[in-house]
């Protein structure tokens, strides 16, 4: 596709309006010096370049986008409207507190709010994703054996089933990575942990449900011998939406929780940001948290904790996320909380049982907000890969789930069909996947070829990574 700047003719512009006729004013030498090059369009090419863009590419608005472990959800447009208030758009961080009022108010509620719904006593909204929360939380964990002066606890444990950005936090944030591999029923084991922990182990890092969609039920017998070995638990937050309004990490033990707004609360995600992982913990670490935290009563003002780690971020963060997530956790109420958490359970529980009688599920159908299957049988029978049906499914108007992840599951699709799809989307994403798999045994060597309806076909992936393109050339100037 071409660019837009690529598009017109010399001269070309919207020619609707009468010609400027205010004064011109001449800078001299601030003027630029050459020519800014601007596109030269009509309305309508213009129109056109951008709905083109549009439909090449799919969203949630678009339809089913069962990405597992990153909850592609509908995400209610009132709370898009409240975030684009004059009140907390026309503020600057550097405006004296007292005209800011309402802006730190949201702050206060929104973190009332989630440590109600985590079950911690303080938070930081200054990391923008998830992995930098887990950054963030990991520093906290750091300071707070340092201050004690326990300079050997340089070992962070993470489980086999976590995330992946989990052992990639804990070594930017300058620990060593003890890896304890899963028993078979998917949750950690226990003996393994045991022999693990010790006078060196800084901290837990858990990610709950896991990566295979399990709640641990093990969760509180792996918090005590954390503990009581003297480390601190991490609970990675991301997927709050199986278990908001259920259970809390913070009376399952857990002493630092990262959140993704935008996954859970109310921000699209995937269209590059801006996001936000805020960062919860108990009341002892509350004094290393980075930034500043709102405090006062009448008159709000904020304050950089006593033995804060720093900034993460300029300022308070991405704070009209903040903003939609308050909106939808008021709009939701208590109830609503609940609910969505149960119907995000529901969903993945109602596909798994209807797909298992031909996918395989590695551990059982019964899960928490997805489930990851197995499409290794299906690869030798047939040679049709998980990647094969992953590409199928785009012919359908499908998103693929996520693929190949997690690693200990073989030919694996993660799928996360998210609370806000009806049960008709839901019936019909399965029959997709049926209709690929008798393909699959009928005519194999088609799905090689999927996908045929959609704009862009099997980039060589491999090479988009390794050597990607980061320039455009410009067809006219070969720049
Ligand atoms: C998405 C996710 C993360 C990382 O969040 P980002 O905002 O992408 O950095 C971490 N942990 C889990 C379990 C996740 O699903």
């Amino acid at each position: 596709m071409e660019l837009i700047f690529e598009k017109g003719a010399e001269g070309r512009h919207l020619s609707i309006l009468p010609s400027c006729d205010a004064e011109q004013v001449e800078f001299g030498e601030f003027s630029r010096q050459t020519e800014l090059r601007l596109p030269q369009v009509s309305e309508n090419e213009l129109s056109r370049h951008y709905t083109q863009l549009a439909e090449r590419s799919y969203g949630v608005n678009n339809g089913f986008y069962p990405l597992g472990s990153c909850t592609m959800k509908y995400n209610p447009k009132v709370n898009e409207e409240a975030a684009s208030f004059d009140g907390f758009t026309h503020i600057h961080p550097l405006q004296p507190e007292h005209t800011a009022q309402g802006c730190l108010e949201v702050f206060r509620l929104a973190e009332e709010a989630l440590c109600e719904i985590t079950g911690m006593d303080a938070m930081t909204f200054q990391p923008a994703a998830g992995a930098h929360g887990e950054f963030t939380g990991l520093l906290l964990i750091k300071a707070y054996h340092e201050k004690r002066g326990d300079s050997r606890r340089k070992k962070i444990i993470v489980p086999d089933s976590a995330h992946g950005t989990n052992p990639a936090s804990a070594a930017m944030a300058g620990f060593e990575i003890v890896n304890i591999p899963s028993a078979p029923d998917g949750c950690v084991d226990l003996e393994s942990l045991h022999k693990a922990v010790g006078e060196d182990t800084a901290g837990l890092m858990l990610t709950n449900p896991n990566t295979i969609g399990l709640f641990d039920k093990n969760i509180l017998e792996i918090t005590r011998i954390v503990h009581e070995a003297g480390g601190l638990n991490y609970y990675d937050g991301a997927n709050l939406n199986a278990v908001m309004g259920l259970v809390r990490p913070g009376d399952m033990g857990f002493d630092v929780v990262h959140l993704n707004l935008h996954k859970t609360f109310s921000t699209p995600h995937g269209g590059g940001g801006p996001g936000s992982g805020p960062v919860g913990c108990k009341d002892f670490l509350e004094q290393f948290l980075p930034g500043k935290q709102v405090c006062g009563e009448d008159r709000l003002v904020s304050e950089k904790p006593d033995c804060s780690v720093g900034s993460v971020k300029a300022f308070n963060g991405n704070f009209l996320v903040v903003v939609k997530a308050l909106a939808y956790i008021l709009t939701l109420g208590n109830d609503g909380i609940q609910e969505a958490s149960q119907n995000a359970v529901l969903n993945a529980n109602y596909m798994a049982k209807k797909l298992e009688h031909i996918y395989d599920l590695p551990y059982g159908s019964h899960c928490m907000h997805e489930f990851v299957m197995s499409l290794e049988k299906l690869k030798q029978e047939t040679k049709v890969s998980a990647m094969d049906v992953a590409k199928g499914l785009l012919d359908y108007g499908i998103h693929p789930p996520t693929m190949y992840f997690p690693l200990i599951v073989h030919e694996a699709l993660m799928v996360e069909p998210t609370e806000t799809e009806s049960r008709e989307t839901l019936d019909h994403a399965v029959k997709v996947f049926e209709k690929l798999w008798e393909q699959a045994r009928q005519d194999g060597e088609k799905l090689h070829h999927a996908p045929v309806h959609a704009a862009v076909g099997r980039p060589d992936e491999v090479r988009a990574a390794r050597q990607p393109v980061l320039r455009y050339q410009d067809s006219q100037t070969g720049k």
